[in-house]
């Protein structure tokens, strides 16, 4: 737009700037004049505003008189200013209002893009600091002290108290209430406020009458209707789409009655390893929130629990979570030195506990050394129709490369595992292993055509003859 703007030559001297003849990094440098107005220059906006207006005139033949007057009242570039001006308003004992102007101030703009709401709260933090250097230099003991403004949303975020800012709006806001409580700020027609007057040109002629100078009308009316609009209240209207407000954090707890099942979690993931590291890096984040002399803190990253020891830990969680669900019952006789309830489906086993309280095979090993004991001698017992089987199963199916029932079956036993029911529960597995039926299926075969009737009528010899011609030669 600004670009429409030619200078007159006699004052181009004033937009001279210096660089390379025709643009050419070689050549000497010069001195050029600007034909047009830039952008970016500080007198822009004005200028900007200028042709609105010169524009809105040529046309007013052909819109009329109150469109040129609209754009003339109510177009202007003021998004670089802001302004705040103070009153005093005395009300004679006659009941004579006067209204005189204390202090104004206008300043451009902070720099950074802000929003215009944004803008508006600056005013509404400059008007907060005229007000406080009016009342302690006045020396008066002021009956009412009323503030005022154009923006409905400032006065949102100044009566909000249910939601949090970010920091810009949530500091200017503190400002505006330390020096003010809500309900002294109300909200003013643009039209009807002064400082509006302070962020844009104005002629000499409408200096005179200008409001910044006189006050706005409002204030010259009788007290009552000044406080006619003192009791609204401005809820947030849109707090979701609205930038600058935080969005609402809600925090919900869930309370059982002490039955939660964490192993029914479990049947949540289809591969072992990765349910193991999973789990492990829950269990490291849920210790970096408890312990205090844990390095790490909080939510975060790492890979702590991707070492041998930590998996190894979470891998005997999860089957000594899965064991106190299925034989609580005999983990107690156990635990108390007693017999094993005659109907325990595991009673042939003679379940023994390990230092970690997991139940494990018996056997006659008991007087080897740690050392003479493979994982093999006593291995874990898992339950029956228990999905960690399964996942075990699978995981070890996978090592051995999908290899049979009886490799798959040695995998799990030398992995120190006993399954109840493993036999069948491999089988199964391996029965629904997808690898295992692309390469275990059988080979297709053509289906053979119908036989001729020749070969199936019963006839002298050579009565049908034919010829292979197809034959080696
Ligand atoms: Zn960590
Ligand atoms: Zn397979």
């Amino acid at each position: 737009m600004l670009h429409c703007f030619y200078v007159k030559k006699e004052d181009r001297d004033l937009l001279r700037f210096l660089w390379h003849e025709d643009n050419d990094l070689d050549k000497e440098i010069i001195e050029y004049r600007m034909k047009v107005h830039t952008f970016g220059n500080s007198p822009s906006p004005a200028i900007a505003t200028y042709g609105l207006r010169k524009a809105a005139d040529s046309v007013k033949q052909d819109y009329g008189e109150d469109v040129c007057e609209f754009v003339h009242n109510n177009f202007y570039v003021d998004d670089d200013a802001i302004a705040a001006a103070a009153f005093l308003r005395t009300v004679s004992q006659g009941g004579d209002v006067e209204v005189s102007f204390v202090l104004g101030k206008a300043k451009p703009a902070p720099t950074g893009g802000h929003t215009v709401p944004r803008l508006e709260l600056c005013a509404a933090v400059l008007a907060t600091q005229i007000k406080d250097t009016v009342v302690s230099s006045l020396g008066i003991n002021f009956d009412k002290v009323k503030m005022y403004t154009d923006s409905r949303i400032v006065l949102v975020y100044i009566f909000n108290s249910t939601r949090r800012f970010y920091v810009f709006v949530a500091n200017r806001v503190q400002r505006i209430r330390n020096s003010t409580e809500p309900k002294q700020w109300t909200y003013v027609n643009t039209n009807d406020n002064p400082a509006d007057e302070g962020t844009r040109s104005i002629t000499t002629l409408r200096m005179q009458k200008c409001m910044w100078l006189n006050g706005p009308k409002f204030l010259q009316e009788s007290p009552g209707e000044i406080n006619a609009t003192a009791k609204e209240s401005f809820p947030l209207v849109n707090p979701v789409s609205d930038k600058d407000v935080r969005p609402e954090v809600t925090k919900t707890s869930v309370t059982d009655g002490g039955n939660f099942d964490v192993t029914t979690l479990f049947e949540r993931h289809s591969e072992w390893d990765s349910f193991v590291q999973g789990l492990s890096y829950l269990i490291h984040l849920a210790r970096s929130f408890k312990k205090s002399e844990n390095p790490c803190k909080g939510w975060h990253k790492c890979s702590k629990h991707k070492k041998a020891n930590f998996k190894r830990e979470t891998e005997l969680f999860i089957l000594l979570s899965v064991q106190r669900k299925h034989f609580a019952k005999e983990i107690e006789c156990l635990q108390s030195h007693r017999k094993l309830p005659k109907d325990s489906s595991i009673l042939s086993l003679t379940p023994v506990l390990d230092s970690h309280g997991l139940l494990r095979v018996g056997g006659r090993l008991n007087k080897a050394n740690e050392s003479q004991l493979s994982t093999d001698c006593n291995p874990i017992i898992i339950p029956k129709g228990c999905y960690v089987g399964l996942l075990i199963v699978r995981n070890c199916h996978q090592k051995v490369q999908h290899q049979g029932r009886h490799l798959t079956e040695g995998v799990v036993r030398s992995s120190g595992y006993w399954i109840i029911g493993g036999k069948r529960l491999i089988a199964s597995c391996i029965h629904a292993c997808v690898t295992c039926r692309k390469m275990r299926g059988s080979l297709g075969t053509q289906k053979m055509a119908d036989l001729s009737v020749s070969r199936i009528t019963p006839s002298a010899p050579f009565s049908y003859v034919g010829v292979d011609v197809f034959g080696p030669w």
